[in-house]
């Protein structure tokens, strides 16, 4: 067989698979290890699982000297250390978190040369007696693991990790690496500019073929995420939520209809949120409903779905949040539930902060996440672009692909809820015209005599999730506006005028209420 005789004869693949019993570089790593161990500086962008370590570990092996590996997370460091001295590569970590003593002969090792990897927390690592000590080592390199933390533009904006920008000034010849599993363009100009360097750059796919990605319109929340977990049978699954509130309801619902769920916050004490990871981890724990603070470092390769129960933060977030499900390469599902008007509701946050350049930060993540969501071609093209990847085929495994919108034409359905709109004086909210269309005998409809109104029971052919579906398309279709200063009174624009007067015909996305079920294609 040529091939195995080739890679017997490449010094890199023997190493390889001596050291770490892989048969095999992934897409980008030799290239990366090959710059690195001439000096160069580089830029390492790889998707979570992608195999970044092995980009800094494997020359740590091979280079002259000490590898120091920066990372934000003691847990994190932990682990790697651990499987590191496992295969019998002389590895440590520095961090606050650790006794004393160990520390010391840590310290130890370090004088006497004994270790090739230390792993250290940015604010060890540029203390200056610390630094000092450096400076009479022999070093191979500096790797700095979450690189994003060190730009604002990031989604996990660190100050400790600014100040890495020294680091070039206090070793100018020693190459230094900078890996992230996310970082779109602006994220990664930033990244070098703050290090001080011009790397090579190795960007490696995005793309995770056996994620589906789902965006269905949030009209029942509750009924919509009961329906998605029933359909996953007791599979491992996580479910953000934008508020420790939220989390703590959603748990609490969820654990009364008898799924085997868990909440995570940062409200909770150390104690309750290592129970609840650790039961996760070990299978004990279903579902974890939590906020943004769970997740990085969770080192779980069976996660089935994530379930973002609302709007996340950024295209970014969303990324790699949903990138937890399906580590182990088999099928998984990220579904989100999405209500434009928490698009308004986050846009008021914004404005209400202080204008500036975080400010324009924030918008611009904003408007990217809503444009997402809102999106009527293939999830993955839109994802993919976003990260400057092509993606010239419709994926085949999205909500999009797999049960594209289909239009049908609305006019009339319009001109029965504009008309009830104006009916009720442009005065009331979207639940109070739902409730009128649809015929209610609620109190509040009874009270002021909306019964009375021509346009009282017109709709009620049809559901309340629908109706629903219908006012948000008017409203993004610019025909009605939601009046943020009136209790969010519903009041009709000049463009609907044509619609009611029937001189135009409207054509509507029919609501995507419906989980798609048993239609995946298989993901080869
Ligand atoms: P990342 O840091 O990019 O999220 P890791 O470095 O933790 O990913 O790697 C993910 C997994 O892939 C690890 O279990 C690692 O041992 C494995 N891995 C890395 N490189 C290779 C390779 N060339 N062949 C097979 N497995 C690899
Ligand atoms: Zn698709």
């Amino acid at each position: 067989d040529p091939s195995a005789l080739e890679v017997s004869q490449d010094p890199l693949s023997q190493r390889l698979a001596q050291v770490f019993g892989y048969r095999a570089f992934r897409d980008g790593q030799r290239e990366v290890i090959e710059r690195v161990c001439a000096g160069e500086d580089c830029l390492v962008i790889m998707p979570t699982g992608g195999g970044k370590s092995m980009c800094y570990q494997l020359p740590a092996l091979l280079m002259e000297g000490l590898t120091l590996v920066v990372s934000p997370l003691i847990s994190l460091m932990k682990d790697q250390v651990d499987s590191l001295l496992q295969t019998g590569v002389a590895a440590a970590y520095l961090n606050s978190s650790q006794p004393r003593e160990q520390s010391l002969e840590v310290l130890r090792q370090l004088r006497f040369g004994e270790l090739k990897l230390l792993y250290v927390s940015p604010e060890r690592l540029l203390r200056p007696d610390f630094i000092e000590r450096l400076q009479s080592l022999p070093l191979a390199m500096f790797a700095i693991d979450e690189a994003h933390c060190i730009s604002q533009w990031g989604h996990d904006f660190r100050p400790e990790y600014a100040a890495l920008g020294q680091l070039k000034q206090y070793f100018p010849h020693v190459p230094l690496m900078a890996l992230t599993a996310t970082a779109d363009q602006a994220t990664r100009a930033s990244i070098c500019e703050r290090l001080g360097i011009t790397p090579y750059s190795l960007l490696a796919s995005f793309d995770r073929p056996n994620i589906r990605y789902t965006v269905a319109e949030k009209l029942n929340a509750a009924n919509q995420l009961r329906q998605f977990i029933t359909a996953q049978k007791g599979n491992s699954g996580i479910i953000y939520c934008s508020s420790r509130r939220r989390v703590d309801e959603v748990a609490e619902r969820l654990r009364q209809q008898g799924f085997n769920a868990g909440a995570y916050h940062a409200g909770m004490t150390q104690e309750e949120r290592a129970t609840v990871q650790d039961g996760f981890l070990k299978d004990r724990l279903d579902i974890v409903v939590a906020t943004v603070a769970f997740g990085m470092g969770i080192n779980k390769s069976n996660v089935r779905y994530v379930v973002h129960y609302d709007i996340p933060k950024s295209v970014e977030a969303y990324y790699q949040e949903t990138g937890r499900a399906g580590r182990d390469g088999l099928d998984a599902e990220a579904f989100m539930l999405f209500d434009p008007a928490d698009i308004g509701r986050v846009r008021h946050l914004i404005e209400q902060s202080e204008p500036g350049p975080q400010q324009q930060v924030e918008f611009h993540k904003l408007n990217s996440m809503a444009a997402f969501a809102e999106a009527q071609t293939c999830r993955r093209q839109v994802l993919l672009h976003y990260f400057d990847e092509s993606a010239l085929e419709p994926c085949g495994n999205c909500d999009i692909c797999l049960d594209p919108p289909k239009r049908y034409d609305g006019s009339q359905d319009a001109q029965k809820v504009l008309s009830c709109i104006y009916r009720l004086g442009q005065r009331f909210g979207i639940n109070h015209v739902i409730e009128v269309l649809r015929g209610a005998k609620a109190a509040p409809v009874l009270d002021r005599g909306h019964d009375k109104l021509t346009t009282w029971g017109i709709g009620k052919d049809k559901s309340h999730e629908y109706w629903l579906s219908v006012i948000r398309q008017l409203i993004h279709l610019g025909l009605a506006s939601q009046d943020i200063s009136r209790g969010s009174a519903i009041r009709l624009n000049p463009a609907a005028r044509p619609v009611l007067r029937g001189e135009l015909v409207l054509m509507l996305a029919e609501p995507r209420i419906q989980l798609i079920t048993g239609k995946r294609r298989t993901s080869q």
